[in-house]
């Protein structure tokens, strides 16, 4: 249908750098500082509709509405903690498919939990996300459409500072919208966050890891690794088996190399599974010779059970005591809003289970 063809050939607003939304207009006739001041309205004040572009020209606006849309995702769901100052929110995209986002309140500032993928492919075995499968990427405008949703409802001062791409999906899968989002995120006429508050989780896609490294980006690189040797770590995360644990651990040195940026290492902790004394040995063991001279640094999570898969949380103060005996250091990942299931993709897994649809925020 021709009406169907039209629509879908507007191109989405947000997600045009500074210097693309220039030369479209430029295309249109359109002077240099009406982009200036459209990518304001965009990224700075955060407008959802043309109609409240106010001093932009009423022509002007229509002829926007008729090339472009804005893309943003609503509040599908709320959990506010009450423990802490956690929140939860579920967004529904423009299609109806809902992701997930954290927002957390640290000493140092507010951090943002954010989804990359409608679903993931990945299939580890202890992720609420992965029985679901891959529904389709998100773009880079529905990336921070979770970070404005957010700071939409808070005082400006209170605004997202730091951004951990951990949510649903894994972003090295997603590599084009992610590192659009990135450039978005950090250009000084948007957000302007600096990239050394950003920190990319990833299962270790080895290619895309070294092709992350050739951008030469300040943020913080780190690995789901979740086991010490390559059949333990196989059978939980099935992208081992393409990119077995030495190529993984060699790609970290040659992105430390490159980038002088030390990598973090996440490792999940399930009870029977890679909670050993010999597992931190062999944890130990893998991670030395990444970093010469350096010692290596492991984050601790508690698995959080999901589903039936069974798997209980490991000891993380015990395995600490293990790795510490092994001259590796570790922390213990904090859990905030333990109350409202934080750990991703129980929510969106429950609404679809639930088949909810209605806003209840
Ligand atoms: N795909 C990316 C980012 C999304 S998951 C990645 O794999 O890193 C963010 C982090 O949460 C990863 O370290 C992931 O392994 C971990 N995770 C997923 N499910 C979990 C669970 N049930 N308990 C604890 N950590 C989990």
């Amino acid at each position: 249908m021709q009406q169907t063809a039209a629509t879908t050939e507007k191109i989405e607003l947000m997600g045009l750098l500074p210097q693309e939304l220039a030369d479209v207009l430029a295309s249109m006739g359109v002077p240099k500082f009406r982009a200036a001041q459209l990518f304001r309205w965009l990224h700075q004040r955060k407008v959802t509709d043309f109609s409240q572009m106010t001093d932009l020209s009423k022509q002007f606006r229509a002829e926007l509405q008729q090339r472009f849309y804005i893309n943003r995702p609503n509040i599908a769901q709320r959990l506010a903690s009450s423990i802490d100052d956690t929140v939860k929110y579920l967004c529904r995209l423009s299609d109806g498919n809902c992701v997930e986002a954290v927002r957390m309140v640290y000493h140092h500032g507010v951090t943002a939990c954010i989804s990359t993928q409608v679903g993931c492919r990945m299939g580890c075995k202890f992720c609420a996300s992965a029985p679901l499968g891959l529904v389709r990427n998100l773009t880079a405008a529905e990336m921070l459409g979770q970070i404005d949703l957010m700071d939409a409802e808070f005082p400006t001062e209170q605004a997202v500072s730091g951004i951990v791409l951990m949510g649903i999906g894994e972003p090295l899968d997603n590599y084009e919208e992610v590192l659009r989002f990135l450039r978005l995120l950090s250009c000084k006429e948007g957000r302007a966050m600096s990239l050394r508050h950003v920190t990319l989780s990833t299962c270790g896609l080895v290619p895309m890891i070294d092709r992350l490294a050739e951008e030469n980006l300040p943020l913080t690189l780190s690995i789901s690794l979740h086991a010490p040797d390559n059949a333990a770590r196989s059978a939980l995360m099935p992208v081992n088996r393409k990119y077995p644990l030495e190529e993984l651990l060699a790609a970290c040195g040659r992105y430390f190399r490159k980038t002088g940026r030390r990598v973090s290492f996440e490792y999940a902790l399930i009870r029977g599974k890679n909670d050993s004394r010999a597992d931190a040995q062999r944890l130990a063991k893998c991670l030395k010779p990444v970093f010469p001279k350096m010692r290596p640094h492991v984050n601790l999570i508690p698995v959080n059970p999901v589903g039936e898969n069974g798997f209980q949380a490991g000891s993380a103060k015990q395995f600490m005591q293990y790795l510490s005996e092994e001259g590796v250091n570790a922390t213990v990942r904090r859990t905030l809003g333990d109350d409202i299931k934080a750990a991703c993709g129980q929510l969106r897994r429950n609404a679809i289970e639930n088949n909810t649809q209605e806003r209840i925020g």
